[in-house]
């Protein structure tokens, strides 16, 4: 450790990038974390367990072996507090991490606000999002247990590319079930998904039971994460050479993602600051707990006093209109029960575009510190996260994914109550994909073609009053 400035700071390459109008802050490649952050270590109340959705009871390790490798099973239920990345994550980790965090310094002049923005980027992964960290993750442990194929699905096209590309690392097939809206919408995520090696197909398909079940009750189906799940799974589930990977929601997956805020703290104190606010968008979860677990990791242990800010899409509300309720993870019922929030697994969210958060629940964890009180939630509008991240791409260069828009608008909307109170706060947000495969998205949106169609309040009523019974 070195010290510059009064502030510690962590190498000496990492003492030359130090300077008191910094922009960009670097992490030298020797600091990159050596092990994930698991949050169940210091959870002050246990999660509620999965359970079976025959017997009610709670699943065990076993149950989900047919679609897991045990040592994904294994660190879905740890609760200890560091596990170690292995060797050759890390080695491919390094092809673009430690990632970069950046002060917006013009983004807070176009606001005049007191405040100070930092966002941590993951759009420098090769696939463009946060999604690498865990499917390189999922892709090594799976071959190691001598998976030969995995099948997944995608909405926006950011996870089923992120998987192509780990899998074409490990020399795994895979197979992607892309949500239909998405799939039409992002035709180029398929081509990329295909450059890496992988199979693409429109969900709901023909290929499995559960897809021609939706396509018999409605042809005409604009797919849903839930539907492409149940495709995924029913076809690891049939063979076992298959496993399934998912890209968000489960334990697993946040524990890979929390090298994020893992790095950003590490950013953060060579900077010389501290976050009173950390902003992520949620779709399943993945990205906000990425950056934000390690930090509320300190609130749990009292050690700090940050506010942690959850923004979802106001026409796919789980955080802050649905149930916390057991549900199914898909709308085929063919997971386990989790407990979580969820607007239903019926409930098929209207086609906007930041496909990535039209999920019907919210991952475990997120829900139940949502729950308890530690992590609050908002909802926006999809044109009004578009004018956020249009103005961010004007001062900052980077134009956002869709998905990412949600963290820049709450990003955004904290700086002005910082503004209005004259307080200078600061203020950390999850960059996590950029948004160059989504220009259909800001075509329209130029053209005055996205409209702010409201989900439809019936269908989560009935989608709700579907919830599976749970005597607990
Ligand atoms: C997948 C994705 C999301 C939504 O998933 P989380 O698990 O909530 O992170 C958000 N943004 C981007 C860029 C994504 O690719």
């Amino acid at each position: 450790m070195f010290k510059k400035g009064g502030q510690e700071v962590l190498s000496e390459m990492d003492q030359s990038s130090y300077s008191k109008d910094r922009v960009k802050i670097v992490l030298n490649e020797k600091n990159m974390p050596t092990h994930w952050y698991n949050i169940c270590s210091d959870l002050p109340t246990p999660l509620a367990p999965p359970l079976n959705p025959g017997t009610g009871e709670p699943i065990g390790p076993e149950d989900l072996a047919p679609l897991f490798p045990m040592k994904l099973i294994m660190q879905e239920v740890s609760t200890d507090k560091l596990i170690e990345i292995p060797d050759e994550v890390r080695d491919i980790y390094r092809q673009w991490r430690p990632t970069p965090l950046y002060r917006a310094r013009r983004l807070e002049k176009a606001l005049d606000t007191p405040a100070k923005i930092y966002y941590k980027y993951e759009g420098v992964s090769p696939s463009g999002s946060h999604k690498p960290n865990t499917a390189v993750a999922q892709a090594y442990y799976n071959k190691e247990e001598g998976v030969k194929k995995l099948t997944t699905e995608t909405g926006a096209g950011q996870w089923g590319s992120a998987l192509a590309f780990a899998g074409a690392l490990f020399g795994l097939e895979v197979d992607v079930y892309m949500v239909k809206i998405s799939f039409d919408q992002k035709p180029y995520r398929k081509a990329l998904m295909e450059s890496y090696g992988a199979r693409c197909v429109a969900s709901p398909s023909k290929e499995t039971e559960s897809g021609k079940s939706i396509l018999a009750s409605n042809p005409k189906s604009t797919g849903s994460l839930g539907i492409a799940i149940s495709e995924a799974v029913e076809m690891a589930a049939q063979r076992d050479d298959t496993k399934y990977a998912l890209g968000s929601v489960l334990n697993h997956v946040l524990l890979h993602q929390t090298i994020i805020g893992q790095e950003s703290m590490k950013q953060l104190e060579i900077a010389g600051d501290e976050p009173d606010v950390i902003v992520g968008c949620t779709g399943g979860g993945s990205n906000f707990a990425g950056i934000s677990f390690p930090y509320l990791g300190k609130n749990l242990r009292g050690e700090s006093n940050i506010k942690f800010l959850a923004v979802e899409p106001a026409n796919c509300p789980s955080l802050t209109k649905g149930k916390f309720a057991y549900d199914f993870g898909d709308t085929g019922k063919l997971t386990p029960l989790v407990k979580m929030h969820t607007l239903g697994s019926s409930f098929v969210p209207p086609g906007f575009h930041a496909g990535g958060l039209r999920y019907h629940g919210m991952s475990p964890l997120v829900s139940h510190l949502v729950n308890e009180g530690y992590i609050e939630a908002t909802s926006f509008n999809q044109i009004e996260c578009f004018d956020a991240g249009v103005m961010f791409a004007k001062a900052e260069g980077i134009l956002p994914a869709p998905e990412a828009n949600h963290a820049v608008k709450g990003a955004i909307s904290e700086a002005l109550l910082a503004k209005e109170a004259g307080e200078s706060k600061v203020i950390l947000f999850n960059l996590c994909g950029h948004g160059n495969f989504d220009m259909q998205a800001y075509t329209d949106y130029f053209g005055g073609n996205l409209i702010d169609e409201k989900y439809d309040e019936s269908e989560v009523a009935m989608a709700l009053a579907n919830l599976p019974s749970v005597s607990t």
